[in-house]
Parts: C-alpha cells; sequence; structure tokens
C-alpha cells in the first residue's frame, strides 16, 4: 500500500469514527487520538515526511493536510450536532411515563358554600358578602339587642376595641345591605363568624353561616316555610322532610326553628339526632319591625322573612363528619376524601 492510499483508508477510518461518537466525550477522546500533539495519529504521520523520498513528500504533506483539515472539521460539526440535539430529543422522548398534574379539590366548607348559593340563586336570592370586623351597631344594635342584652357580654365576644368585634353572626350583612338598598330585597350571605366558645367536636370558635333576607310588600310565612322546604330538599335529598317549631330571636317575630329529618337513621332515632329523629338546623322568622325602623324602612309597608345557619353543621350531616376540628386542621388525608 502506497503512502497515499494509506492516508485515504484513515481518513475513511478517522471520519467513520467521529460520526459514530454519540456524546461529547467520544468526540473529546478521538480528537485526542487523531489531533494530540503528542500522540496524535495525524501529528505522527507530518513527522513521517521528512524521513520520505523527495518525490514523495510534496504529494504525501498535501495529503496529510487535507486529512487533518477533513478530521477538524468533522469533530467540530459533530460536537455541535451533538449540543443542539440532546434537549430536542429529550423532548420527544414518547416512551416516558406520563406526569400525572396534581388536581387540587374543593374544601367541603367550599363545596357547601357553592352548592348552597346555587340553590338559593335559583329561588332567586342573590349572593352578598360583608365584613367580619363588625361595630356594635350592625352586629347588636341593628338586630334590636340592647346594650343590656346577654349576648353582648365582653365573654362571649371577641372585643377587638371599645365598640368594634369580630362578628358574632352573618346577621350584621342584613342590616348592611337594608342601610344600602331600597326593598325589595332578597339575598344570601355566607361567611365566617367568632364566638369564645370551647372548642370540642361540636364547637369551634370560629365557624361559618349563610344569612339569608327577603323584604318586598306581601312576603308571609309562608314563603319562609316555601323557600326553606325547598331548600332542604334540594341540599339534602328529596327524602327530607322539615318541621318549624316556635323559637325566639331579638330580630324576628314570629320566630321558629327548622329541624329536618335525621339523615343518618332517616328518622327512625340515633345518636347523632338523640333518638330523636330530627336534627335542628337553623334559626329564622319575619323581620322585626324595629329592626325596619332601625334602617328607615316602611314597617307598614313592607314585610320580610330572615333565615341563618351553620354551613359547618350543614356541611358535617351531608357529608358524614363528626367534628368540627376536622375542617378546620388542614389535614390532606382527611381532605382528600371529598
Ligand atoms: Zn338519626
Amino acid at each position: 500500500m502506497s503512502g497515499l492510499d494509506e492516508v485515504r483508508a484513515l481518513r475513511e477510518a478517522a471520519l467513520a469514527q467521529v460520526e459514530a461518537a454519540d456524546d461529547a466525550d467520544g468526540v473529546e477522546r478521538l480528537r485526542i487520538e487523531w489531533l494530540g500533539r503528542k500522540a496524535g495519529r495525524i501529528p505522527a504521520l507530518m513527522k513521517a515526511i521528512p524521513s520520505l523520498p523527495p518525490a514523495e513528500r510534496g504529494p504525501f504533506g498535501q495529503a496529510v493536510n487535507d486529512l487533518k483539515a477533513a478530521v477538524t472539521a468533522r469533530l467540530e460539526a459533530r460536537k455541535a450536532a451533538l449540543e443542539t440535539a440532546r434537549p430536542h430529543a429529550a423532548a420527544v422522548d414518547v416512551t416516558l411515563p406520563g406526569r400525572r398534574p396534581a388536581f387540587g379539590r374543593l374544601h367541603p366548607l367550599s363545596r357547601t358554600v357553592r352548592e348552597m348559593s346555587d340553590i338559593f340563586g335559583r329561588l332567586g336570592f342573590e349572593v352578598v358578602e360583608g365584613p367580619e370586623v363588625e361595630d356594635e351597631f350592625h352586629n347588636f344594635v341593628g338586630l334590636n339587642i340592647p346594650p343590656a342584652h346577654p349576648a353582648r357580654d365582653p365573654l362571649d365576644n371577641y372585643y377587638l376595641g371599645d365598640h368594634v368585634l369580630l362578628r358574632t353572626q352573618t346577621s350584621t350583612v342584613q342590616v348592611r345591605i337594608m342601610e344600602s338598598r331600597r326593598p325589595p330585597v332578597r339575598v344570601v350571605a355566607p361567611g365566617r363568624v367568632y364566638r369564645p366558645d370551647t372548642v370540642d367536636a361540636g364547637h369551634s370558635n370560629m365557624f361559618h353561616q349563610l344569612e339569608g333576607l327577603w323584604v318586598d310588600r306581601g312576603v308571609t310565612f309562608a314563603d319562609l316555610k316555601g323557600v326553606l322546604s325547598t331548600f332542604a330538599r334540594a341540599f339534602f335529598g328529596p327524602a327530607a322532610r322539615t318541621k318549624f317549631q316556635p323559637s325566639y330571636f331579638p330580630f324576628t317575630e314570629p320566630s321558629a326553628e327548622m329541624y329536618v329529618s335525621c339523615l343518618l337513621c332517616g328518622g327512625a332515632g340515633c345518636p347523632t339526632c338523640k333518638r330523636s329523629g330530627w336534627i335542628e338546623i337553623l334559626g329564622c322568622g319575619m323581620v322585626d319591625p324595629n329592626v325596619f325602623e332601625a334602617v328607615g324602612y316602611d314597617a307598614e309597608a313592607y314585610t320580610g322573612l330572615a333565615f341563618g345557619f351553620g354551613l359547618d353543621r350543614c356541611a358535617m350531616l351531608k357529608y358524614g363528619i363528626h367534628d368540627i376540628r376536622l375542617l378546620f386542621e388542614d389535614d390532606v388525608r382527611f381532605l382528600r376524601q371529598f
């Protein structure tokens, strides 16, 4: 084999090896093998030129120079190709298993608020909100609760200042709505309320209520029963029965408590309903004329109905939750169940 044939064979071998390199380290190893100053195969060929017969030195030297240029160019091209190809190849690797997106889910109380808002929305009620930090007028005076009333005891309220407190009921929103609008008014107000209760399975010092108010000409107690019975069947299921029992609240006259037939035992009696078959879920009544006068409504022209209930209790009944504290502990093992 002549020297030129040898160079041609080396060229084919070198280019094939470079093309087969599949990472940057492989390209670098080939660069050292072929071009390395100390032991590279192409520098070794150049060192051999002076020992050739004079007539062969020119063509052989030219062939070795061409070989060096070709290998150098191919090494650079391969290195660049590997760098740009790597991330692209990873992005389209369809053999990798899929990554499941981590979907959250609604808290049982959020679901309850949305479901109730939806039911009352279909009955023509608008959803409104009010502040959680209230003044005494909206929490007491406007609701016909006089200064000496036991509900105003500092031990039963979270006072933040002389006349400012965390609201103890969402009825405050009734007063705010009636101050800012003229009848007809038909609203529900869900939200947080605060009372210094001892925390146990049935009590929390922060819980949720939903308040309803409908004021117009000719609103009667029959409307009250109709709205609340319809709500109970829509929320608890078509088998839910309701009954009303006389009660007393400062801001309604007459007042009543509504009971719904126990969901757990179907009315036969169980520990949850204290063997009565009934569970009290809300207080309601016809708005006291004193409340209308406090906000400047004509108590002779208008009548109104009002109701308010514990959202937490309704959520617990519906979803079978036995301890109110579970609702506020943010334990994902509990929340994942809903
Ligand atoms: Zn029961």
